[in-house]
């Protein structure tokens, strides 16, 4: 019995001559494999549109939410009358865009009723989960007016998280039970499900999500929990690449990695992959597949328990931002540790590492890395909140905060290579560098640098990838 999991991301299903594409992929591999479950993003820009309406409802501006509904509603039937959809179809399929729109305006209208100044990630994630239910409820239809049994399941139905709202994660344990009790049924009769990703629920029914890009999260938790035999995730690029082809116009593609190169590519900035998605995969030796829907017939990268090779290589840079902590005189850094640790869990809802620590008899110097999934204005949130923490404990706290650039070469046995370690150091020996560490599972070096020459810094290392070959 052969499974496949495939997930197709917001760029794929953003459009009709994209979802046209979705279709002839999904029947294509529909006749190739047993069973066939698929993981949908919200279409293209929908999940910001969602999070700018419940901020807007926060400040009570009703219009302004108001208008996000109706864009919503004319993006999504507009798409809906390009289909090749039949009345009944399209009918039913109006009635369920306009219930969810009403289930997004009674949530926002909830925040703005509320008295709180923040908007809390409980409430922003009931307005945000309704990109996903809007998406997949289209990509069904288009299925079955194709020929193909299919429907939509809610990841609220199915994922069963904790309540770390806004970042939540699955409990396998519940969630298993889920999958037998949803999912299998519906495989079972041929039915390829159309399940939202990006969403789910706490054991009490709240609804969740799972970080930015965690469809590619849901996907994975689901191969593992149907012991499917590959997952595939379907991208606008041709793959994973040597580094990030907005940034680096001659970044190639890599063919094959494993899972603790993909995982650390992941956590230090690539932001083609959600970074806890590989633990579930790499548990299961599941093969991960990221392909390009635009060129299906190219092999795009294999992520798999695959030995790597015996002679250590530098298969990617990437870069991502950081704060440093520095404070002219050795002492205790638990404390900080525990401010630091504590402010960003409140700030964002997640927990954060601790890269590197190091202390001389007149500095102690802590480097921190900020998760991708946080966005853009995350880095200068908690840097406020911080100093506003710090600025409470004057004496005990005399730490300067600092935002800092991250650059992380990517390749296992790194360790077992300190020549190739030595070239990428000398490769920046005019640059300032705050400090390096080697990751736990020894596939990467991370260098902390200042904000400013990171760019420079993270060209340069990729110019030693493209010489080696
Ligand atoms: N729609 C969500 C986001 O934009 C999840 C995803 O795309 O994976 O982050
Ligand atoms: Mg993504």
């Amino acid at each position: 019995m052969s499974t496949l999991v495939m997930k197709f991301g917001g760029a794929s299903v953003g459009a009709a001559p994209a979802l046209a594409q979705v279709l002839k992929i999904i029947a294509r591999e529909a006749d190739q494999w047993d069973k066939v479950l698929v993981v949908v993003s919200a279409l293209d820009g929908v999940t910001d549109m969602l999070l700018d309406a419940a901020q807007l409802a926060r400040i009570a501006n009703q219009r302004g939410y108001r208008r996000i509904a109706a864009n919503l509603r004319s993006r999504h039937f507009a798409i809906m009358e390009e289909l090749p959809l039949d009345r009944s179809e399209r009918d039913t399929l109006e009635a369920d865009i306009d219930q969810l729109l009403s289930e997004m305006l009674d949530h926002c209208l909830q925040i703005a009723g509320s008295l709180n100044v923040e908007l809390s990630p409980l409430n922003s994630d009931a307005v945000v989960a309704v990109g996903e239910r809007l998406s997949a409820r289209i990509i069904a239809a288009l299925l079955r007016q194709n020929g193909l049994r299919s429907a939509a399941v809610d990841g609220t139905d199915v994922l069963v998280t904790d309540d770390v709202f806004g970042n939540a994660n699955p409990d396998l344990h519940l969630t298993a039970r889920r999958v037998d009790q949803v999912i299998k049924p519906m495989l079972q009769r041929d039915i390829i499900p159309i399940v939202t990703g990006f969403i789910g629920a706490t054991a009490q029914g709240e609804t969740t999500t799972l970080g930015r890009g965690g469809t590619d999260y849901t996907a994975s938790v689901l191969g593992a929990l149907l012991e499917a035999d590959e997952l595939w995730l379907w991208t606008d690029v041709d793959g994973m690449m040597s580094a990030d082809p907005r940034e680096l116009a001659n970044a190639r593609v890599i063919p094959t990695l494993t899972y603790a190169e993909a995982a650390d590519l992941a956590y230090f900035g690539a932001r083609i992959l959600h970074a806890r998605m590989i633990a579930p995969l790499a548990q299961r030796a599941l093969p991960l597949r990221i392909k390009n829907i635009a060129a299906p017939e190219k092999t795009g990268t294999l992520v798999s328990g695959a030995a790597p090779p015996d002679k250590p290589i530098i298969k990617a840079v990437t870069s991502t931002q950081g704060l440093s902590l520095r404070r002219p005189a050795s002492g205790s850094l638990a404390g900080v540790t525990r401010l630091v640790g504590n402010t960003l869990f409140k700030t964002l809802g997640m927990r954060s590492e601790v890269l590197i620590a190091s202390q001389s008899s007149n500095g102690s110097f802590l480097c921190l890395v900020i998760p991708t999934s946080i966005g853009i204005d995350g880095v200068d949130r908690l840097e406020q909140a911080l100093k506003a923490k710090m600025a409470e404990y004057p004496e005990k706290m005399p730490w300067a905060i600092e935002a800092i650039g991250l650059v992380t070469a990517i390749g296992a046995d790194l360790h077992c290579a300190p020549q190739l370690l030595a070239q990428a150091l000398e490769a920046l020996a005019d640059l300032e560098i705050y400090g390096l560490a080697l990751g736990a599972s020894n596939s990467s070096l991370t260098l902390a640098l200042p904000l400013q020459s990171s760019r420079e810094a993270l060209q340069r290392i990729h110019e030693l990838i493209v010489k080696s070959g």
